[in-house]
């Protein structure tokens, strides 16, 4: 009956995701209520609700951000921030240590990793990338299922007012598979709650046990739904709740463990609930989103927004509605707690969001230009109280989306023409070349979404060469990991050849002047200008020179001129594009850019003809490039604090930099201590604090001689040389009287730097090793990277510093304390590996070392006290005999085993076999055979013989052996092991 019901259940609920339409319901169903609540007052009545009726402390939304947990991308639920206490290692003495009860409201964004919404996003009623979660926990079983099913039950029914008949639950209906029973608790709390039991459903796993990940905390949930239809008819479910009764715990090898602590943990969906309460067909339809549509329809003036999905939503306007009035929110929040659009993890997935939203709005919505900017006071307005971030960083957030904004259109525009242009040269059964989809994407040039070039591509009714675009991702996952490891590749070349010929025919080196012409604008942002050049000879492949290439042919180019910063200087090429002059749609991917005696080649792949004379338009990728700025002036401002925390006489040995991180070689006599490494970042960070100008300039390479503190590398330098200097203008850095370069950067270089030293932001120093006796190799990361870095290292110092008060705090029970230092090997993995602060790791790296030793000596005196005593209480059963076989209660197979050998001390001449049941039929099993036994009986062949009967395993010696099975009937297995010896002996 359970089981016919539950798969009724289970098609409903596939129907209802199916249908994204929330029925059609009246806007005000419950007719005798006073008028719909606001959002607002929704969320307050909510936390009120927990506060002052049942004692809870509430505890605001952490940022969306994850803080020290690499493993979001997104905070996706009320109980990240809680996770500690989930995995018990909480601080003891911590704040968090002494939550019970508490309850709040915590902005989530599931836009990428495990929870991703996105995809959903704009299609049906009930999914948004931002959302807030509201949410109730009872910590350490301070209270469990009943009274948290009575709570919810409570403040739906009595203080929403929702009608009890349209509510209905789903219980966890047990999994035979883990040995789970159905939680008959649950059910049966609803059914004493009044819940009637025709809207009581069991599901299976998938649906209703909740795990946090491979391994970890873990239970049944128990799921409220609202029936949007509420005729009595086919009842159409909108999960509302999720109630979580944390009470296992998923061990790493797949098999589930009670936990000492219960906890409840549970989540309802705000905007969902507010629809609900205001009878409105969506969440769309709420006073969290109305003022945003009507935004939308006035600065775009189209059609009103009605509603409709799927097939009845004529060209998608709807849609566009919802995904512009979803994804502004998510933008908002996302820039108000500090995560931008950017380039890679979150950044790049906020960047994607951004420029989903400008495409349905100006395709389909047809906005005008800097539409999406004025949104965002309708954002602020309508969550500015609840989360006040927004309003202090309201005139941010609007100049980021409006600056993206305007950047992308430019993008998309071109990008269209680009794929008419390829379109007319295409048959008609012919596929979308591949380079021309990459050319236009993220990784390519123009920055448009993948997923969005295919959408573009989908609706010209063409298909993408799919296998071409992943054999080109892979290409440049390569390159990537390359570039990570510089200097083992050589692009293309110009050979002795190719080099005597030019120089012959009197070619002057390339004038690479306009890779300085950028310049910063008031708002912050830099501005790049392109480069107009003519092509004065073509390479293949093998360096033959060319008066011409054909199309798809990978060839070197010169040009009389170039914007393309050279690798050089351990600052990595500029990548980016160029475009025939009159022929602004045919894009010519410049993957990298080589100096070679002066003169600058271009790798490019043609994706058209090309020949000698041409002129051509060159665009470097502003993101990488910028990437690269910071990357080197932040190098700069490294060498400078390694000299004033090293000593004057510290020497650079070389330094290569790319848009990810940068590496830098350091001449030193020992490894840097944690101590030097935490003041060499806070000189770095000084610097960047104030935000000081970055001069450069060129002067005569004489100019630069018996300058004190300026610093040289064992390079030849060009005449006039580059000098870039920090805070202090060239001119008077180079005054002999000055000594400015004593106290300031004051570096050669011919590298790209930002105009000021706060775009830096950060800088953390995430590796140290040694290359060689004598020299240091440091990794360092900036800016946003530099931040998570420290977060990280936050986090996990938190963690061990918890770990070592539970551990300080002593133990006396064996398995918490075997608990204890398996979490402290799982911490000195995660700080051997994680992005964090070099000290930070070293520090952590040292302290966890003393606490696995104590945390052993503590585990081995415990076990060695359980195991006496349990020896004494064997002994005093068995009379002198040459067998000893039994059952032992202990949690953990080496006091087992230690029981075995005490026995087998105190008689010698005994053989010992113990079995040890736990809990799901489990069975422990530890085995010594006596000296002078016949030399068939070994330990390990008896060991396996009972658990072969139980269906598991065993190994050891000999002597001494051990072994786990699963059985019910542990009389059989005693009586399996009894039967084996005597057969021995
Ligand atoms: P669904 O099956 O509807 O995607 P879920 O099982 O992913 O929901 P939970 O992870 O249990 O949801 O989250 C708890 C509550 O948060 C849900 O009951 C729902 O009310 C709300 N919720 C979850 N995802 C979203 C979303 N993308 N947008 C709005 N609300 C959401
Ligand atoms: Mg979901």
């Amino acid at each position: 009956m359970a089981a016919s019901m539950a798969a009724a259940a289970r098609r409903l609920r596939r129907a209802f995701r199916r249908s994204p339409l929330w029925g059609g319901l009246s806007r005000r169903p419950f007719s005798s209520e006073p008028p719909p609540a606001s959002a607002t007052a929704v969320r307050d009545a909510f936390l009120s609700f927990f506060r002052d009726r049942h004692g809870h402390r509430l505890v605001p939304s952490t940022s969306v951000r994850p803080r020290g947990d690499p493993s979001l991308l997104f905070v996706n639920a009320g109980m990240n921030q809680f996770k500690p206490i989930f995995l018990g290692t909480v601080d003891p003495r911590s704040e968090m240590a002494g939550f019970r009860r508490v309850a709040n409201s915590q902005k989530c964004v599931r836009a990428g990793g495990r929870h991703n919404d996105l995809e959903d996003v704009g299609r049906d009623l009930s999914h948004h990338t931002f959302f807030e979660m509201l949410g109730n926990w009872a910590f350490g079983g301070e209270y469990f299922k009943e009274e948290a099913c009575r709570m919810a039950w409570e403040l739906l029914t009595q203080v929403y007012g929702i009608p009890e008949d349209r509510l209905w639950v789903s219980y966890f209906g047990g999994d035979p598979k883990a040995g789970l029973d159905p939680d008959l608790e649950s059910r049966d709390i609803w059914l004493s709650l009044g819940v009637c039991a025709s809207h009581v459903l069991s599901f299976g796993p998938q649906e209703n046990f909740w795990e946090m990940g491979n391994t970890g905390p873990c239970g049944p949930c128990t799921e409220i739904h609202y029936d949007l239809a509420g005729r009595g008819g086919a009842p159409q479910l909108v999960e509302l709740w999720n109630l979580v009764f944390i009470q296992h715990n998923r061990e790493a090898d797949g098999s589930l463990q009670p936990l000492p602590q219960r906890h409840v943990d549970t989540g309802m969906g705000l905007e969902r609930l507010v629809a609900v309460l205001q009878g409105t067909r969506s969440t769309y339809d709420t006073d969290l989103f109305s003022p945003l549509l009507d935004a939308i329809q006035q600065g775009c003036g189209v059609s009103p927004y009605l509603g409709r999905v799927g097939a009845a939503d004529e060209g998608r306007t709807d849609m566009a509605y919802r995904v512009v009035a979803d994804h502004i929110r998510t933008l908002s929040v996302c820039i108000a707690d500090g995560v931008c659009p950017g380039m890679s993890g979150a950044p790049l997935v906020l960047r994607r969001i951004l420029r989903r939203a400008v495409r349905f709005s100006t395709e389909v919505l047809r906005a005008p230009p800097g539409f999406l900017g004025s949104l965002v006071p309708v954002v602020v307005e309508t969550l500015g109280d609840a989360y006040p971030e927004l309003r202090k960083h309201s005139a941010q957030i609007v100049n980021l989306v409006s600056e993206d904004e305007a950047a992308f259109l430019a993008s998309l525009q071109r990008g269209r023409h680009i794929i008419d242009q390829t379109l007319r040269r295409l048959g008609p059964s012919d596929l979308f070349p591949a380079e021309v989809a990459w050319s236009l994407s993220l990784s390519g040039n123009l920055g448009l979404p993948l997923d969005l070039v295919e959408l573009m591509l989908e609706e010209k009714g063409v298909q993408l060469d799919s296998a071409g675009l992943a054999r080109l991702a892979q290409e440049e996952a390569q390159h990537r990991s390359r570039q990570a490891e510089p200097a083992q590749e050589r692009g293309l070349q110009l050979n002795v050849h190719a080099l005597g010929e030019l120089q012959r025919r009197g070619v002057p080196p390339t004038d690479d002047s306009p890779k300085y012409s950028y310049s910063l604008r008031p708002s912050g942002g830099y501005e790049f200008g392109t480069c107009e050049a003519q092509v004065l000879q073509l390479y293949t492949e093998d360096g033959t020179a060319v008066a011409s290439v054909g199309k798809g042919q990978r060839c070197g180019l010169l040009l009389d001129k170039t914007n393309f910063y050279a690798e050089q200087g351990g600052q990595a090429s500029d990548r980016g594009y160029l475009v025939r002059v009159g022929q602004e749609d045919v894009l010519f991917p410049v993957p990298r850019a080589q100096v070679c005696g002066g003169f600058i080649l271009h790798e490019a792949v043609a994706p058209e003809g090309l020949k000698v004379g041409d002129q051509v338009q060159l665009h470097v990728d502003e993101a990488w490039r910028l990437g690269c700025m910071e990357k080197h002036t932040a190098t700069h401002l490294l060498n400078w604090a390694l000299r004033q925390t090293l000593g004057p006489g510290t020497e650079q040995q070389g330094s290569h930099l790319n848009p990810e991180r940068l590496r830098f070689d350091v001449a030193t006599q020992a490894p840097l201590t944690p101590e030097q490494l935490r003041a060499v970042e806070g000189t770095v960070q000084e610097a960047v604090g104030q935000d000081e100008a970055v001069y450069m300039e060129e002067v005569a390479l004489a100019r630069t001689a018996h300058i004190p503190g300026l610093r040289f590398l064992d390079e030849v330098y060009p005449d006039p040389v580059r000098v870039v200097s920090v805070g202090v203008p060239v001119a008077e850095a180079l005054d002999l009287a000055s000594q400015a370069a004593l106290q300031t950067s004051v570096e050669l270089c011919c590298g790209t730097h930002l105009l000021r030293t706060g775009a830096v932001g950060d800088l953390v120093i995430v590796g140290e090793r040694q290359l060689s006796r004598g020299t240091t190799r440091l990794l360092a990361v900036t800016g946003e990277q530099a931040q998570q870095a420290r977060e990280v290292g936050q986090a996990l110092a938190q963690e061990v510093g918890a770990a070592a008060e539970r551990l300080s705090r002593g133990s006396q029970d064996v398995v918490e304390a075997q608990r204890l230092s398996k979490d402290m090997g799982r911490l000195t993995d995660a700080v051997d590996t994680a992005v964090m602060p070099q000290w930070q790791r070293r520090e952590l790296q040292a302290t966890l070392k003393v606490l696995q030793r104590r945390a052993n000596t503590a585990i081995r005196k415990l076990e060695t006290g359980q195991a006496a005593q349990k020896t004494q209480e064997l002994l005093r059963r068995h009379s002198e005999g040459p067998l000893i076989v039994d059952t032992v209660s202990t949690e953990s197979l080496s006091v087992l085993v230690k029981v075995v050998r005490q026995l087998c001390e105190r008689a010698p001449r005994t053989s010992v076999l113990l079995l040890s049941p736990q809990p799901l039929g489990h069975v422990l099993c530890a085995c010594q055979v006596a000296q002078g036994t016949t030399p068939a009986f070994t330990a390990e062949a008896w060991a396996l013989a009972v658990c072969s009967h139980m269906g598991g395993k065993a190994w050891g010696s000999q002597v001494v052996a051990q072994g786990t099975g699963t059985t019910a009937d542990l009389e059989a297995a005693l009586r399996t092991a009894r039967a084996y010896a005597l057969n021995q002996l």
